[in-house]
């Protein structure tokens, strides 16, 4: 069978990967809408090469210099950030790649999973503003979500079947499963003097030892909210209690995640750190195709290490972890504050170590406003995501600029 496939975030870092797997499997998938920001020259060369049905660009500029530019092709060409959601749950596909960077994929992600699409998730902010809403939407749509984050692919491919299935609702404890455990490499700064965190350039922060991703999750796994994050995108896919949750450093990133089972046996998901991988799995999935990623030497690796996760080095990710067992409010109102102070500092604006301060007022101050017990619906779990924006850009202004 041929999958019609919406690549939401075409020219993106997994956009790229996305494509990679694509051109080696012409017969299986067909791109058959795309979407992306601004980029004109690289959606360009995306149209030329596919030849998708439906290209979308949210900028108006962008989108008017690449209808000229498509002026003979078969491809339509449309505006703004409504198409997109339209495009990602309209007939042209079966499949949608979700993998717009931040909120902005809320919505496309969300018309997707409405639209009961099989959606391979690489989106993870979008759940974690939505979690349970998100979870509901799927199961009421028939919506099949394959997780594309590397570490929730891993822990996927790890469970039972019959888990697999049940993804949102399975019952971990009845599947023999005593743990997940959610590994990450600790990022750039993993060995740095806590001293001279403060003074880590942007630059520096989206150098990240194993892998080549987007700005905002390179600065992410820096302060390690990326693995926050994941944290709270796995209690919802996996359906964990905060005791089925762990989190374990593990600085090659040989190893994605595991599963810990009653029995004593643990299961890892193992591979180079190249989002070709899972992209491929959820792609083909319950079959397996080639990604064009060699296997792993192990003879080359030698050594696996493992440690504890230093709240003092990494306090986004206690922000995270506590944040996901205070309620949806505490977790849409962190990934707001986090995406405005990634922002500023990769603008230089704040320093590293204000990402975190940013969060952790932001945090306080929603909490202390009356409207955060009712998050039912997603307008107004967008409500509260402007709200927690304005009061993230009016902390920056008062905290210490670089
Ligand atoms: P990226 O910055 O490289 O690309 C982001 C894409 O989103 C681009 O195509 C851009 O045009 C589009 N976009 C940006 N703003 C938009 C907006 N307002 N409206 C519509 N489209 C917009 O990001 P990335 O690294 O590819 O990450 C994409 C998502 O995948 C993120 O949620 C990230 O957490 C997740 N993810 C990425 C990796 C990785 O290796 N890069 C791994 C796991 C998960
Ligand atoms: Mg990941």
């Amino acid at each position: 069978m041929t999958h019609k496939l919406c690549l939401l975030g075409a020219t993106g870092s997994i956009g790229a990967s996305t494509l990679a797997v694509l051109r080696q499997h012409p017969e299986r998938f067909e791109l058959t809408a795309v979407t992306a920001h601004s980029n004109v020259e690289q959606l360009l060369a995306i149209c030329q090469e596919f030849v998708p049905q439906i290209a979308v660009m949210v900028d108006e500029h962008a989108a008017r210099r690449l209808t000229a530019a498509l002026a003979n092709s078969s491809t339509t060409v449309l505006c703004g950030a409504e198409a997109v959601a339209e495009v990602a749950a309209d007939a042209s596909s079966d499949t949608v790649m979700a993998a717009i960077v931040g909120g902005a994929g809320l919505l496309p992600t969300f018309a997707a999973v409405n639209a009961g699409k099989r959606v391979l998730l690489a989106n993870k902010e979008a759940l974690v503003m939505s979690g349970q809403l998100f979870i509901d939407a799927a199961a009421t749509s028939g919506a099949q979500i394959l997780p594309v984050d590397s570490e929730h692919n891993a822990i996927f491919q790890c469970l039972p079947a019959a888990a697999q299935d049940q993804l949102g609702h399975c019952d971990l404890a009845a599947a023999g499963i005593h743990k997940i455990l959610l590994t990450g490499s600790g990022g750039p700064f993993r060995e740095l003097a806590l001293t001279e965190l403060a003074q880590q350039t942007p630059a520096a922060a989206c150098a990240h030892p194993n892998w080549d991703m987007g700005q905002k999750i390179s600065v992410d796994s820096a302060t390690m909210m990326n693995k926050g994050l994941e944290y709270i995108e796995a209690r919802w896919l996996f359906n964990c209690t905060a005791q089925q949750l762990d989190v374990v450093l593990h600085p090659q990133s040989v190893i994605h995640s595991m599963v810990s089972y009653v029995d004593g046996s643990v299961l890892a998901q193992m591979g180079q750190p190249d989002m070709r991988t899972p992209i491929a799995h959820c792609l083909s999935y319950p079959e397996r195709v080639l990604s064009g990623v060699e296997p792993l030497d192990f003879l080359s690796i030698g050594n696996l290490s493992f440690a504890a996760a230093d709240s003092t080095r990494y306090p986004c990710l206690d922000l995270a972890m506590k944040a996901c067992w205070q309620g949806q409010w505490a977790t849409t109102a962190l990934n707001a504050a986090n995406e405005v102070a990634v922002a500023a500092f990769l603008s230089e604006q704040i320093k590293f170590t204000s990402i975190a301060t940013i969060c952790s007022a932001v945090i306080e101050r929603v909490q202390q406003a009356s409207n955060v017990a009712k998050l039912n619906s997603i307008e107004a779990i967008l409500s509260l995501d402007e709200q927690a924006r304005a009061y993230a850009r009016e902390r920056i202004k008062q905290v210490e600029t670089c």
